[in-house]
């Protein structure tokens, strides 16, 4: 038996002049629960007939019926069988319906009892492909249905007429019981309207209402915090990716967390799931009340919390210091009391498994603050993408190495191609005919044969320099020097710079040589090696390029630069002076005021480019002031002074303690502790 024809259709068609009305679910379900209580608050004994489209709706209300069913024998319950619903007449009579029948598509109720009637007989309307696109799937409170409702007691007589015969066809058993119910409830009309209480159905429906309107406003705050979080995600994530180094990402990090989640302290920190220990390196705070742990050094090895996280990979949170139970906090107690940590939440930097730093928000005030699962996925949502963030920063600052790398590589093939393309080839040229000349003219003689053989050994010894400067800058532009850099008396380093100087220049005449280097000034920090390299060349270039007769002297000063204190160091002299537009060109490679072929001073060309290399790499400066030709030059370099020696003005020296073959300047003396 398979039923096409609808309850609704055919109630439309035999009273016409109904109109059908569109109603949600969730209205339906209001409604039919009003009409329920109110059958069980009149207490007379209507007829009811309830029709489910499955039986799993129809179970939800299974109480409800038995209630109903004691107060009347004529009930009836239909509804599409999934499991267990049967037809039956075990307290109210159950229908179960094919499934292919059109009540499986319908809401029925109808209730018709002497002293009122209301009847409720809807269709559900299909989504159109529009609605199912911008309604979210699923929602079964955006479920339409269209039909009538109503208290007209005609209406419900038709409905409740067209039910009974759609059950008769399903149970022709109940025949008699039917006949019986049309009898007592479609043929008698009521002879006097009696008042009924209105309330239990207008209580019910306005529980519903209320019932509805706190599922919205749940539904309203949680968009909203929804929306909230993601903003701030959104913001923070924005200022994090605005840079690509890690640094600044940190800084920013911490800064907009701290705020956002309007905790006491935000701290930052790097780290590996396998560190012993780590500095407090980023840190923001509510105020200057809350103490700053900046800058301290942190035992990771022993702190539980630490290492719970990088087992898990997942967030911490401790409400309250002092009272919790899961972690044994023993061995934080100083950190705790130190950073006052009433509330801690610990979440991990992560990325691809890999532990690359740890996000951490206190509270401090003397009330607990209980973490709530909104904060800590927010924060975690940052943490992942931080993250992201210093993996690409250090993606780009890799790439940026290698470019350095390869461009430094580049320089180095120049170089090379100069230095064999003109610079050595001089001097070998010259050897060449030197020693041609001796084996080939025996006669020579001794004299000229001496002439031959300084000369040739003369050259020899410039292209061993010459090589040698060639290898010291190539590693200097490619980066792989390692500076070993330390507090140092820049007057200790100017006093070894000027005795290796004068024993390399013992057999030339100098000109008058002077340090005013005050030994009070603050210790620099640098690498002795490297520094006294830097001053060697500097006073040698100074003597060089000047007579006998003339002055050079050395002085140090402390100067502002780009906002931080520096130590700027001059070696001026009175000699042949520069042409202002050679002021930069001079520590170019290679470049020799005289060419490379007139050169009569000596030297590679390499020297100032070597300078420029060692000063940028200590973090300094170096430039060439001149007045022009035979005015003289000054050679300007800066330093960074030593963290600790601002205070400490005067204090005992520390000598450069180290002799290595990273500065092989030729004929320099080797540094030599004077403890
Ligand atoms: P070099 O081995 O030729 O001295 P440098 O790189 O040290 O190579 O110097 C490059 C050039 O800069 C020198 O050849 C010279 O022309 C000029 N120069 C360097 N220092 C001085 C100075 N104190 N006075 C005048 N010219 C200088």
């Amino acid at each position: 038996m398979s039923i096409s024809t609808s309850i609704l259709e055919e109630l439309l068609q035999s009273l016409p002049h109904l109109r059908p009305q569109l109603y949600f679910k969730s209205s339906l379900t209001a409604l039919s629960h009003a009409m329920e209580d109110q059958v069980l608050a009149v207490g007379e004994q209507p007829l009811v007939i309830a029709s489910f489209q499955r039986e799993r709706f129809y179970r939800q209300e299974a109480h409800r019926y038995l209630r109903i069913s004691e107060l009347t024998s004529q009930v009836y319950v239909l509804a599409a069988p999934e499991t267990s619903f049967m037809n039956g007449s075990d307290h109210y009579e159950t229908i179960a319906f094919e499934p292919g029948d059109q009540l499986s598509q319908e809401w029925h109720l109808v209730v018709l009892g002497k002293q009122y009637a209301t009847c409720l007989i809807c269709r559900e309307r299909l989504k159109t492909a529009k609605e199912t696109e911008s309604e979210p799937m699923g929602m079964d409170q955006t479920r339409r249905f269209e039909g009538i409702w109503t208290f007209d007691r005609q209406v419900s007589c038709r409905a409740a007429e067209l039910l009974l015969d759609r059950i008769l066809l399903y149970r022709p058993d109940l025949a008699d019981k039917i006949e019986q119910a049309k009898a007592e409830f479609l043929t008698t009309i009521p002879s006097q309207k009696q008042e009924i209480d209105p309330d239990p159905f207008a209580q019910r429906l306005v529980t519903h209402l209320q019932a509805g309107q706190y599922k919205l406003l749940k539904a309203y705050r949680s968009i909203a915090a929804k929306e909230r979080k993601e903003r701030l995600v959104n913001s923070i994530t924005a200022a994090i990716r605005r840079s690509l180094n890690p640094e600044e990402i940190f800084k920013v990090a911490v800064q907009e967390l701290g705020q956002a989640m309007q905790v006491c302290r935000c701290i930052l920190y790097r780290c590996k799931a396998t560190d012993s220990s780590t500095t407090i390196t980023y840190e923001s705070r509510k105020s200057s009340a809350i103490a700053s742990l900046q800058g301290q050094s942190w035992s990771l090895q022993n702190n539980p919390l630490f290492q719970s996280v990088v087992q898990s990979q997942e967030p911490i949170a401790i409400s309250n210091t002092d009272t919790e139970k899961r972690f044994d906090l023993t061995a934080l107690k100083g950190v705790i009391e130190q950073g006052q940590i009433r509330s801690w939440l610990m979440v991990p930097v992560v990325y691809q498994g890999r532990l690359l730093g740890m996000v951490e928000l206190h509270h401090c005030q003397a009330t607990a603050h209980p973490w709530s699962d909104d904060e800590i996925g927010m924060v975690d949502a940052i943490a992942t993408q931080l993250g992201v963030a210093v993996i690409q920063a250090e993606a780009y600052a890799n790439l940026e190495d290698l470019n350095q790398q390869l461009e430094a590589l580049e320089r180095t093939r120049s170089n090379l191609i100069a230095i064999t393309g003109h610079e050595l080839r001089t001097p070998l040229s010259t050897i060449q005919v030197c020693l041609e000349s001796l084996a080939s003219e025996p006669d020579m003689s001794p004299e000229l044969r001496q002439v031959m053989l300084s000369t040739a050994l003369a050259d020899a010894e410039r292209m061993r320099t010459l090589i040698r400067d060639f290898l010291t800058l190539s590693r200097l532009e490619s980066g792989r020097v390692e500076w070993h850099v330390e507090p140092l008396s820049l007057d200790e380093c100017v006093e070894l710079a000027l005795s290796s100087l004068q024993a390399r220049r013992s057999d030339t005449p100098l000109p008058q040589v002077t340090s005013q280097v005050s030994l009070d000034l603050p210790l620099v920090e640098a690498d002795g090696e490297w520094l006294v390299e830097v001053l060697s060349r500097l006073l040698d270039n100074a003597c060089k390029f000047t007579e006998p007769q003339g002055r050079v002297t050395i002085d140090a000063n402390l100067t502002n630069l780009n906002s931080s204190r520096m130590m700027e160091v001059t070696i001026a002299d009175t000699g042949r002076g520069i042409e202002p537009n050679r002021l930069e060109t001079v520590f170019d490679r290679f470049y020799q005021e005289e060419g490379a072929l007139r050169r009569t001073t000596g030297g590679t060309g390499l020297g100032l480019a070597i300078c420029r290399q060692i000063v940028v790499g200590l973090g300094g400066q170096i430039w060439a002031e001149s007045d022009g030709r035979d005015r003289g030059s000054q050679f300007h370099f800066t330093l960074p002074i030593a963290r600790s020696s601002s205070d400490t003005v005067g204090v005992a020296p520390r000598l450069p303690s180290r002799i290595s073959d990273d500065t092989p300047y030729n004929g320099r003396a080797p540094l030599k502790s004077k403890k």
